[in-house]
């Protein structure tokens, strides 16, 4: 299977922390974490529709002034979201600039930016041409975990405790739609944009009895029209969509850790932080950090399929390698004891 999106971290693991995720064959990517994205081209910069940031200390958040710069000008509507207090923060950094030109821009820039608590999540409006000014209008709904909710994917999140609340994020792909080339070739159509409408038809449940219209070629005429079930069942394999989470800056303390295990559980790929090693899990706890150890519990105990660990504490510099093996040795004893619990079990 190919999948939907494509993550990958923005930097090394002892650098700030960051997920970038491209889509396949579309010009567009969210962002998980909004630390140092230097290492980022321009060309995917220009991609990102969404950022979620997980809390704004400044190793989460110092990215923002570069992604501002080069969204300036252009035609371009940007979504954040946040912990409780992000829409202050990004007032905060907007106000620290000079906006008196901006009004004569072309273009329009605007900026969503969504905060959420407990039980709310609030949006506020910021338009360049406006120099960003902030106005009294805010709309507020019900917070019940889902910050975007598109036809083919869910970005959900929960509160995490870093002695301020820090947001722990998941992105949900409903289901998985692979194109088989070879049919595309086969019944002498080409591979193109046409491919995201279909679908885009699939994920909307259009009916299956309803004309798709294939459009291509230099002037993105009508090429071909099918049933959309005919369709489907020649072209397309149906899986189970992808689910990854990115977990970072939390304490490890019950009972509120269980709700992340409940989280992340059975996610195809988890990005958690470790922070520190084991033997200073004091410091860990301090700080409201996880340990090595922690993260290839909570892997374990959440049977998530594969695990990234990131966030090194610079303490660590060239040892990175024992983190990865303390929580790689939690991992296995957390699985293999869990496994044998359930045989004994089913005994
Ligand atoms: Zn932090
Ligand atoms: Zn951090």
């Amino acid at each position: 299977m190919r999948p939907s999106f494509h993550p990958r971290l923005v930097n090394g693991p002892f650098e700030d922390p960051g997920l970038f995720i491209p889509f396949l064959y579309e010009k567009r990517a969210l962002l998980f974490d909004l630390g140092d994205i230097h290492n980022l081209s321009t060309r995917d910069i220009l991609k990102i529709s969404h950022v979620f940031v997980t809390h704004t200390h400044v190793d989460h958040f110092i990215g923002f002034d570069r992604l501002i710069r080069l969204l300036l000008g252009r035609e371009k509507t940007l979504n954040l979201y946040g912990p409780e207090g992000f829409i202050k923060n990004v007032e905060g950094k907007l106000s620290g600039y000079a906006w008196n030109l901006v009004a004569n821009y072309q273009n329009r820039f605007v900026i969503n930016v969504s905060e959420v608590d407990k039980n709310t999540i609030t949006t506020k409006q910021y338009r360049c041409k406006d120099g960003f000014i902030s106005k009294p209008n805010r709309s507020s709904k019900a917070f019940y975990k889902i910050l975007l909710q598109e036809p083919s994917f869910t970005v959900s999140a929960i509160i995490l405790d870093h002695r301020i609340p820090s947001l722990g994020v998941k992105i949900t792909e409903r289901f998985h739609v692979n194109i088989n080339r070879e049919s595309v070739l086969s019944m002498g159509l080409e591979i193109g944009p046409w491919l995201n409408a279909f679908k885009l038809a699939l994920f909307n449940n259009q009916d299956p009895e309803s004309l798709f219209k294939i459009h291509g070629g230099p002037e993105n005429n009508v090429l071909a029209d099918y049933k959309l079930g005919e369709l489907a069942e020649r072209i397309a394999i149906i899986s189970p969509g992808q689910k990854m989470a990115y977990i970072v800056d939390s304490v490890y303390r019950e009972p509120s850790i269980n709700e992340v295990i409940r989280f992340v559980s059975g996610v195809d790929h988890l990005y958690v932080e470790a922070a520190f090693l084991d033997e200073h899990r004091d410091i860990a706890q301090e700080k409201y950090h996880l340990t090595a150890r922690q993260a290839g519990t909570i892997a374990a105990r959440a049977r998530v399929k594969q695990f990234t660990l990131f966030h090194f504490s610079p303490r660590y510099t060239g040892q990175g390698h024992l983190l990865e093996a303390e929580a790689k040795k939690a991992y296995d004893a957390a699985i293999s004891s869990a496994d044998n619990e359930a045989h004994l079990y089913f005994k």
